[in-house]
């Protein structure tokens, strides 16, 4: 699922600082701490042995026919009796254990109208319901590995839109820049993560059961329904020209990733060709309302928006191992809290989503959950985030590869940003997030843990890291894992190792795990380096300080280091080197020789590590330079820079190779400064941004791409 932003991108294409504006307020993302302040809540780690409860029984398949013509006439409003619906489930199960007496399912706010198990008919009535489960009594206790089959006769009396949603024709819907449109047409649809299947059908309502699934929805004359997988057949009603569509999806899946939804669409497809085998043709399914269609009757544009989805496909496939399902597709409804939800091979997207380019990410997120998440899938809602990380982590995956920027560029970045200005509301581990929490607290469900797989990428290798990657997905393939079973997965493959360079990794997967995801937080650091001349060369000695302090934070986390030393020479980068630290103390000296003598640092030049810098002291004067002096930050790609005293301003952007390749002035006031960077081509990659004010300088790192 991808949540709903609305925020401006302002892409950047090019640089030279043409924008001046000095502003009063700002509040710099990096140099707070956070931690323990009161008004922060902190959830504690939960445990990482909670067991996965399971119910005895394993669905093998489920059948679910709904007659949705009574929500899909309605017009101007829906009242309750527009509101429902009869529909009829079988779900055929296995039992895990001998001769149960009795199941349990659940059924939300359902009304059960009448069973049958095994075709026979139950006369003696249900016990009463508990909370939104129900007990099936079976009379005739079945075997273990003997399949049988319940069939529910049922009827949804919703009174509001939670699992089932209808949205009546005519119904005001804003449109963007507060424009106010109707809906064309009725529409009705289910979006049940996490779980909310129960309140449209019968269902064991828990991600790690999977199972073969058949959907059929009988609708109005003029209405498309589509659901997962296949479209076998239709059915033309005589008496009353409705339609019957009915999907098979032959690949297993959880009652989360299910999904009906009808109106009066126009449809059309498109094509993958395997990157596998091109002679196997994919087919891509789209619907949206015939107005939107390609832009000619006003602002929505879907062929636009999904110009490019094929390609898409071809690159996830060539990174991850060949798209695992027989077709994909979008079908775009309007309203809809969200951006966008994975439903297996038919995602469902925000119509807002066709308006501009910007929601390709979005559209990118949907389709990388077709590996993190619908092909292999969370076993429990505590293992959300390797859903939401891996998708959140995906859209950089398009960036490079569309881009050709090697480094996930500013989709990492946005997260990183997410990330660190959201956190200081609550302090909780990515795993175990309780469920009513998991799509309110993105910044760690999404944000931070697409970190995690970023920085596995970083540290271990991308050599490594992605070769081990896809047999993750060949081995859990169509099943759903925990995080457990992910990190001992990773902790067999990724031992040992080597990063890029080469350099053997000295921390554990397992390490990497507990302190990243079953730990809260991230490193904080306060960093000095002192210089001593030796010969023609200079020892450089750099001292590293976590300062992370909190209920459930760890007190070190062992991670490499990176630092980029360089040399100022006048207006000119003369030298640069970049060190790697094996992090593995609170405190921690390291001694290098450079063959010149740095200037100035950039820690983390390469974006690889999830942290905050509080203050960087120097030998030649022991100033901190962030509180008392100038520094630069980025927000929303807008440069910002503080604390800039009356005079001359300048920035000028450097290569990590120390070529400048630009260079901007101005006269100052006291205060702060803003500026966008536009104008001249640059190719991409990463980028120092080197500002300079009354002898104060600073550094700040930037990433291109197109
Ligand atoms: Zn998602």
């Amino acid at each position: 699922m991808k949540m709903f932003y609305v925020i401006l991108i302002v892409a950047f294409n090019s640089f030279l600082l043409l924008k001046s504006q000095q502003s009063a307020v700002f509040v710099p993302e990096v140099s707070q701490k956070p931690f323990c302040k009161h008004g922060i809540e902190h959830l504690l780690a939960s445990s990482p042995d909670i067991p996965l409860v399971k119910r005895p029984y394993d669905v093998l398949s489920m059948n679910i026919f709904m007659d949705w013509r009574t929500p899909l006439s309605a017009v101007d409003s829906v009242p309750n009796n527009k509101r429902t619906f009869k529909g009829i489930t079988s779900l055929t199960v296995s039992n895990n254990a001998t001769m149960l007496s009795s199941i349990v399912v659940d059924i939300g706010s359902l009304r059960i109208d009448s069973l049958f198990i095994n075709n026979v008919y139950q006369s003696q009535s249900l016990p009463p319901k508990v909370g939104q489960e129900q007990t099936i009594p079976i009379p005739n206790p079945f075997q273990v590995n003997q399949p049988y089959t319940l069939r529910f006769h049922y009827t949804f009396v919703g009174t509001s839109n939670q699992g089932f949603f209808v949205y009546q024709k005519n119904r005001s819907v804003n449109m963007d820049q507060g424009v106010i449109d109707t809906l064309p047409a009725a529409l009705c649809y289910t979006m049940s993560e996490p779980i909310f299947a129960r309140d449209w059908t019968p269902c064991n309502d828990a991600p790690y059961d999977k199972f073969k699934s058949s959907i059929s929805i009988r609708v109005p004359e003029g209405n498309l329904a589509t659901s997962n997988g296949n479209q076998d057949s239709t059915l033309t009603h005589l008496e009353d020209n409705s339609l019957t569509f009915f999907y098979s999806d032959t690949t297993p899946i959880p009652t989360y990733l299910m999904v009906a939804v009808a109106s009066k669409f126009a449809y059309w497809t498109d094509t993958y060709s395997r990157v596998t085998d091109t002679t196997i043709k994919v087919p891509v399914h789209y619907y949206a309302w015939e107005r939107d269609v390609d832009g000619t009757q006003g602002r929505y544009n879907a062929k636009n928006a999904y110009k490019y989805m094929v390609k898409m496909m071809e690159d996830y496939s060539t990174i991850l191992g060949e798209y695992p399902f027989n077709s994909y597709g979008m079908a775009v409804i309007q309203p809809f809290f969200y951006g966008g939800m994975e439903h297996q091979t038919m995602t469902t997207i925000n119509r807002a989503w066709l308006l501009q380019d910007f929601y390709e990410g979005g559209i990118a997120h949907e389709l990388m959950h077709h590996w993190t998440g619908d092909l292999v899938s969370c076993a429990t809602w505590n293992d959300l985030w390797l859903n939401e990380g891996g998708a959140s982590w995906g859209e950089s995956l398009w960036e490079e590869a569309k881009s050709g920027n090697p480094f996930g560029g500013n989709t990492v970045m946005d997260d990183a940003r997410r990330y660190y200005v959201s956190k200081k509301q609550v302090v909780a581990p990515i795993y175990g997030i309780p469920v009513d929490k998991l799509f309110q607290y993105t910044w760690i469900t999404y944000s931070k843990a697409s970190w995690i797989y970023h920085m596995m990428a970083r540290h271990y290798g991308k050599e490594i890291f992605f070769p081990a990657l896809q047999k993750y997905f060949q081995k859990y393939s169509y099943q759903s894992v925990t995080t457990e079973e992910f990190k001992n997965f990773f902790q067999n493959e990724l031992t040992p190792n080597n990063v890029t360079t080469g350099v053997p990794y000295p921390i554990s997967v397992n390490e990497f795990m507990d302190q990243w995801v079953y730990n809260a937080g991230h490193p904080t650091y306060d960093v000095n380096y002192k210089t001593i001349p030796k010969g023609t060369d200079t020892e450089v000695t750099v001292t590293l300080r976590q300062t992370q302090q909190g209920s459930g934070i760890n007190n070190i986390f062992k991670a490499p280091v990176q630092i980029l030393f360089s040399r100022l020479v006048g207006a000119e980068v003369t030298d640069t080197a970049v060190v790697t630290i094996y992090n593995e103390y609170r405190t921690q000296v390291e001694k290098f020789t450079l063959s010149f003598e740095p200037t100035n640092i950039l820690f983390d030049p390469y974006v690889s590590l999830l942290h905050e810098v509080n203050e960087i002291t120097t030998s030649i004067s022991e100033v901190t330079q962030k509180n008392l002096q100038m520094e630069a930050f980025f927000d929303q790609n807008t440069l910002n820079i503080s604390n800039i005293t009356e005079g001359t301003l300048s920035i000028e952007i450097y290569t990590v190779n120390g070529e400048r390749v630009s260079k901007y002035s101005s006269n100052v006031f006291n205060g702060n400064f803003t500026g966008t960077i536009t104008n001249q081509p640059l190719s991409n990659g990463y980028y120092l941004v080197v500002a300079r004010n009354n002898g104060v300088t600073t550094s700040i790192p930037m990433v291109m791409t197109k």
